[in-house]
C-alpha cells in the first residue's frame, strides 16, 4: 500500500519537485476519455505521480514498489485510459523527463530513444540525416518507444516501414522486480543494433501483436530501425490542416485512388504492395474525413440523401504517396500505379495544390489525425485484426453492416457507415482495417454505444473468422475469453508470462 513512508522514500529518489499527490495534479492524470468501452471520462485517480529522470531512478522506484507491494503504472505521453491506473492505489510513473534521443547510427540505420522522445522530435533529427521512422497513426506527438515495446504499432507509413513491433532492436527494460534486462545485442555488450542477439531474444515475451500496456515493468530505452528519407533535410512548413503551406518536393507525388467495389479495392492493394511503389498508403474513409475536418458541413450533409449517395461512391478508396530517388524512378512508379488503377477499374486523382501540401505533410508528419476528436469529443474502434487483404476486406464488409445498424438506431454519428481506416504493411504482407465509430460523448445514449459496438464487432470477428483480436483488446477479460480459444489460447500464455514475471501483479495492466 502507498503509505507516507513509501512516498517519502520515492521523494528521496526523484526530489520533491518530481513527485506529487496533490488531488488537482492527480486528477489531470485521471481524465482519460479515450480508449474505453464504458461511458465517462474519468479513470481511477492515481495514489501519487512520480517522474523519474533516468533508468537508475526508474529502477529505484520500481524496487520500492516491489518491496512494499505497491502497484504502479508507467506511461510515455499517456494518451488514453489504457495508460492510467485500472484500479485504486496505483502509482503513476510519468516518464516525461526521459525525453532524449540517445544515439543516431546513420550507417546501421537505427535510432536509440528514451520513452518521451516523441515521433516529431525523432523524425526531425532523422530527416537531417536522410532517414525516417515509422510513425503510428495516432500522430507524431506519440512515443515511438511505447509503440515498439508496449502498445500496438499501425500507421500510414507501414507499407514501406513496417509495423512498430517489427522495428524493435536493442531494448533496455526495468523488470517488475526492478532488475535491469537488456535485450538483443545490448545484452551481450555489443551495442543496440540487433533485437535478437547475440544476447537474450525475448521479443515475443515483451510483446506479441500488442504489448502488455505497462503490465510487465518499465521500458527505458529502445533502438528502432530507421528508413530512407528522400525528402528535404529540413522541410519548411507553416500552418496546419487546410492551411498547411509548404513546397512539395518534385520527387514526391500524392494520389487519391477510388475503386468500384471491395473486391477491386483489395486487388489493387495486393498489386500496389507487390510493386513496392508506395511510401505511404492508407484508406481514409470519406465520411469520417468530412466529420473530422468540417464537422458543421457533415451535420448538414447527413440530411441530404443525394449528396450522401454521391459521397458513398467514393467509399472504396485509399491515398498513396510515392517517394522517388530520381526522375526516372518517379516516372516508373507513377506509370506502375496508373496501370494498376486502370486494370482494377479504379479512378486516380492526382492531388494538386492547395490540397497537395496538406496531404503530403499530414502523411509525412502524421499531423492531422487528432481532428477525429472534433465532432463528438472522442471515438471508438472495433475489428482491426492484422490479416491478409482478403480478410480485412471481409472485416470491412461486416463492419459496414454493424455500423449501419448503430447509425440507424441513432447511437452514433452518420459517417456513411464507411469508416474503415487502415494501412498496408511491409509492401502488402498484411493489412489492417479498423472500424472507427464517432459519437457524442456528452449524449448519455450515445456514450453507451462503444460497449455494445465492441461486443458486436468481437462476436462477428469470432463467428465469421475475421482473424486476430484487433481492438477487442480494450474490452478486458471477457473479450479475451471470447477470442483466446480461437486464437491459439494466447491469453492463457499471456497470463502465464505475467504470473511468472510479476507474481504479485504490481505492474498494472489496466484492462487485463
Ligand atoms: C486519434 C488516434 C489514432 C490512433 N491511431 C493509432 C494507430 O494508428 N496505431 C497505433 O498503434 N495506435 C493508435 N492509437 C492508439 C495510441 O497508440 C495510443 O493512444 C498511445 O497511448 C499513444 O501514446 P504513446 O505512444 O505516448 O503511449 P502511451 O499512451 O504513453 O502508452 C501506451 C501504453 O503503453 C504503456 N507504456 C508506455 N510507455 C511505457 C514504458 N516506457 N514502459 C512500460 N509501459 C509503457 C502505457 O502504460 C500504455 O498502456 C491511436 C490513438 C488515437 C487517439
Amino acid at each position: 500500500m502507498m503509505t507516507d513512508d513509501v512516498y517519502r522514500e520515492m521523494e528521496s529518489v526523484v526530489g520533491e519537485e518530481n513527485i506529487s499527490r496533490e488531488p488537482a495534479i492527480l486528477d489531470s492524470y485521471a481524465f482519460q476519455p479515450f480508449h474505453r468501452a464504458e461511458p465517462g471520462s474519468w479513470i481511477h485517480r492515481p495514489a501519487a505521480v512520480v517522474l523519474p529522470g533516468s533508468t537508475g531512478e526508474v529502477q529505484q522506484i520500481v524496487k520500492i514498489c516491489h518491496r512494499n507491494k505497491v502497484s504502479y503504472k508507467a506511461h510515455s505521453t499517456g494518451w488514453g485510459a489504457h495508460s492510467g491506473p485500472g484500479k485504486e492505489g496505483v502509482i503513476q510513473i510519468d516518464l516525461r523527463r526521459m525525453d532524449r534521443i540517445l544515439e543516431i547510427d546513420e550507417e546501421n540505420m537505427y535510432v536509440v530513444v528514451e520513452p518521451y522522445a516523441i515521433c516529431a522530435q525523432v523524425q526531425a533529427e532523422l530527416m537531417k540525416r536522410g532517414l525516417n521512422l515509422h510513425i503510428i497513426g495516432a500522430g507524431s506527438s506519440t512515443s515511438p518507444l511505447a509503440a515498439c515495446t508496449s502498445h500496438m504499432g499501425m500507421g500510414f507509413t507501414g507499407v514501406s516501414m513496417g509495423y512498430s513491433g517489427r522495428s524493435v532492436l536493442g531494448v533496455e527494460w526495468v523488470l517488475p522486480d526492478g532488475e535491469l534486462l537488456r535485450l538483443g545485442s545490448l545484452g551481450s555488450g555489443s551495442g543496440w543494433f540487433c533485437g535478437d542477439g547475440p544476447g537474450p531474444s525475448l521479443r515475443g515475451i515483451m510483446r506479441g501483436w500488442a504489448g502488455y500496456d505497462g503490465g510487465l515493468g518499465v521500458f527505458t530505452g529502445v533502438a528502432i530501425k530507421t528508413f530512407h528519407w528522400p525528402g528535404p533535410r529540413e522541410p519548411e512548413v507553416e500552418g496546419l490542416l487546410f492551411d498547411t503551406k509548404t513546397e512539395v518536393p518534385d520527387n514526391f507525388k500524392v494520389f487519391l485512388c477510388y475503386f468500384p467495389d471491395y473486391e477491386r479495392w483489395a486487388d489493387a492493394y495486393y498489386r500496389i504492395g507487390e510493386a513496392e511503389i508506395a511510401y505511404i498508403m492508407s484508406k481514409n474513409p470519406i465520411g469520417a474525413m468530412i466529420w473530422a475536418f468540417t464537422p458543421h458541413l457533415m451535420r448538414k450533409i447527413t440530411d441530404m440523401p443525394a449528396i450522401k449517395t454521391a459521397l458513398k461512391a467514393a467509399q472504396h478508396g485509399c491515398h498513396v504517396m510515392i517517394a522517388a530517388n530520381s526522375p526516372g524512378d518517379l516516372d516508373y512508379q507513377v506509370k506502375t500505379l496508373k496501370r494498376i488503377i486502370e486494370e482494377t477499374e479504379g479512378v486516380l486523382i492526382d492531388v494538386k495544390p492547395p490540397f497537395e501540401s496538406m496531404l503530403w505533410w499530414s502523411g509525412v508528419r502524421v499531423s492531422a489525425v487528432q481532428a477525429i476528436f472534433r465532432p463528438g469529443g472522442t471515438f471508438f474502434v472495433g475489428l482491426g485484426g492484422d490479416e491478409a487483404v482478403d480478410n480485412t476486406m471481409l472485416q470491412a464488409k461486416f463492419g459496414e453492416k454493424i455500423k449501419q445498424d448503430f447509425i440507424d438506431r441513432g447511437l452514433i454519428y452518420d459517417d456513411l457507415a464507411d469508416v474503415m481506416w487502415g494501412g498496408l504493411y511491409e509492401q502488402g504482407l498484411f493489412n489492417h482495417q479498423e472500424e472507427i465509430m464517432i459519437f457524442n460523448a456528452r449524449d448519455p445514449r450515445q456514450a453507451k454505444a462503444p460497449e455494445e459496438f465492441a461486443k458486436a464487432c468481437a462476436r462477428t470477428a469470432v463467428e465469421e473468422h475475421l482473424g486476430g483480436i484487433g481492438f477487442a483488446l480494450f474490452g478486458g477479460e471477457k473479450m479475451h475469453d471470447l477470442f483466446s480459444p480461437v486464437t491459439s489460447d494466447y491469453y492463457k500464455w499471456e497470463k502465464k508470462i505475467k504470473e511468472t514475471w510479476d507474481p504479485d501483479d504490481l505492474s498494472n495492466q489496466t484492462f487485463r
